[in-house]
């Protein structure tokens, strides 16, 4: 069958959760047997988000080919369980510099440069790619912001020429918010009704509507929307709240969503069912545990969760998967002192530190790591968080005062965790990171091993910094066992203590493939350690 291409756009406000829309729409899809990619387009001018402070968009989720990209991409593995890679996130960014550096080769042939048609055919480019090699039955392509902004009119404008091109091979759903006005008591269509006047005016007509609401949508509503926005009354599908992200699928299962999307497709909506028996499974876990495990999760961006979203989600798959309720404390590590961490961090059952950049919060994690180490309590280092626990174990157990990073202190005599040579000259920011996926051995009969019970792994990683193997001897006469070591660099990617009930540190970033079908094996046995007595 030839590639269809669904558009996810969204109106009224942003964080109405497109994202979870598309990748639950994904998920429908790929249950009912079809190969289901997810896209995100973002119009901001970054070429990428890998120097965007997270306090902006949020995390910065890494694709196995070393790619910095939008968190949406988190959503749609963690939902799909399948990789995406560089080409499933553009941005306006990456786009004009392509079509400028073509311009610079002279591919133009002296034509001039315009919005219409050079960037929109280099978005188009980048939608259709996916759909090129028949590698996928459905490209879901979400477009970032709201219709209606100055930025995102390129995009609205290639939906609209590909709507023509591809005919009845393409479809739009547009995401809009229903509020609900308390003094009178009732559900209010008109920002709908504007937001995709809005959207036809430049020039697309969606096919589906999906309406965020906190209250039911009564049959009124849903027919009043439907007459002035024209689009049939089935096709208006109700987003209600729901508890968990992980519930929206079964929603929109439940609202007949992909169902919809078929019909509309011209394919055959009783040819398939959507198996979700796994992820029911998971739901229920999710939904039904009531005991708690505590977990402490110690970082500098903690005033905006989106800034951990992977290593929540991945606390939560675990949790759920150990039938516990995660309760989770987002800890501001500046605030951690010598003089507090007792009160600040006692009563958890585990704590987590925090991947990062720069100074401001990293004494707080050093001592969250003491801490942890000091009193036996489970303890999983993420990236800078196991470039903590090493410099931690470093001060306090080798009794090097100084030792720490040089990326906080240059000119420290012991530089346990240091740039590599070779990274040393690169001056572009978003060059001189190690990025995406590297192999890693694991060392034989160590904690490590057996969690994974595998030999070889394949983990993604996003830092400059590396453990200095000067010190490796040391490390581990003391009980700091370098246990993962990728193979072709003999670098250190895992660290864990050995007389602790579980005190890991990882260079690389588990968080990232974790999904709900495939929880990560190391959230797992943390939380499963937590819980032990
Ligand atoms: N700042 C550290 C480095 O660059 C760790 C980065 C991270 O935690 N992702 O090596």
């Amino acid at each position: 069958m030839a590639t269809k291409y669904i558009f996810v756009t969204g109106g009224v406000t942003s964080s109405l959760g497109k994202g979870i829309i598309s990748a639950s729409l994904g998920k429908l899809l790929q249950a009912r047997g079809y190969r289901v990619t997810n896209q995100k387009l973002d119009p901001y001018i970054n070429i990428d988000p890998g120097t965007l402070n997270p306090y902006e968009h949020g995390e910065c989720y890494v694709t196995v080919d070393g790619h910095e990209a939008d968190l949406d991409l988190g959503h749609y593995e963690r939902f799909l369980n399948v990789e995406t890679h560089k080409a499933n996130n553009i941005t306006s960014g990456r786009v004009y510099q392509n079509v400028i550096s073509r311009e610079r080769r002279g591919d133009f042939l002296g034509k001039t440069v315009q919005v219409i048609p050079h960037i929109t055919d280099e978005i188009k480019r980048n939608v259709k790619q996916l759909g090129n090699n028949g590698e996928f039955d459905f490209v879901i392509t979400e477009i970032g912001g709201t219709v209606g902004d100055i930025e995102s009119l390129p995009y609205i404008e290639s939906v609209r020429q590909l709507r023509w091109e591809l005919g009845k091979d393409c479809l739009c759903i547009h995401l809009t918010y229903v509020p609900y006005v308390a003094a009178a008591g009732e559900l209010k269509t008109k920002p709908t009704q504007h937001s995709v006047k809005e959207l036809q005016q430049e020039g697309v007509q969606p096919d589906v509507l999906v309406l965020r609401a906190e209250h039911p949508i009564t049959p009124e509503v849903r027919k009043k929307v439907a007459l002035f926005c024209n689009v049939d009354a089935s096709s208006v599908i109700e987003s209600a709240d729901v508890k968990t992200i992980y519930e929206v699928p079964v929603r929109m299962q439940q609202e007949g969503l992909d169902t919809v999307v078929l019909n509309k497709l011209g394919m055959d909506p009783q040819a398939t069912t959507a198996k979700m028996d796994d992820w029911n499974f998971f739901l229920n876990k999710l939904k039904t545990a009531t005991q708690e495990v505590k977990i402490a999760l110690v970082g500098k961006y903690v005033r905006l969760p989106d800034a951990y979203k992977s290593i929540i989600e991945s606390l939560i798959h675990a949790s759920a998967y150990n039938d516990r309720k995660l309760k989770l404390d987002l800890i501001l590590s500046d605030d951690i002192t010598v003089a507090n961490a007792g009160e600040t961090l006692s009563g958890y059952d585990g704590i987590l530190i925090a991947p990062g950049f720069g100074e401001r919060g990293v004494k707080g994690k050093i001592i969250a790591a003491q801490y942890a180490r000091e009193h036996n309590v489970p303890c999983l280092g993420i990236c800078f968080g196991m470039q903590c626990m090493a410099i931690e174990f470093a001060r306090n157990v080798l009794n090097y005062q100084d030792a720490h990073t040089t990326e906080i202190d240059p000119t420290t005599t012991h530089k346990v965790i240091d740039m590599m040579e070779e990274q040393k000259t690169v001056l572009d920011k978003g060059g001189s990171m190690r990025l995406g996926s590297y192999a890693c051995r694991l060392t034989d009969g160590s904690r490590a091993a057996s969690i994974y019970d595998k030999e070889l792994i394949y983990e993604r990683h996003r830092h400059r910094f590396e453990f200095n193997n000067a010190f490796k001897e040391e490390f581990e006469k003391n009980g700091m066992m370098l246990t993962g070591i990728n193979p072709d660099t003999n670098l250190a990617e895992i660290i864990e203590l050995k007389d602790h009930k579980w005190f890991i540190g990882a260079q690389f970033h588990p968080e990232y493939s974790s999904t709900v079908l495939n929880p990560h094996p190391l959230f797992v046995r943390f939380i499963e350690a937590a819980i032990s007595q």
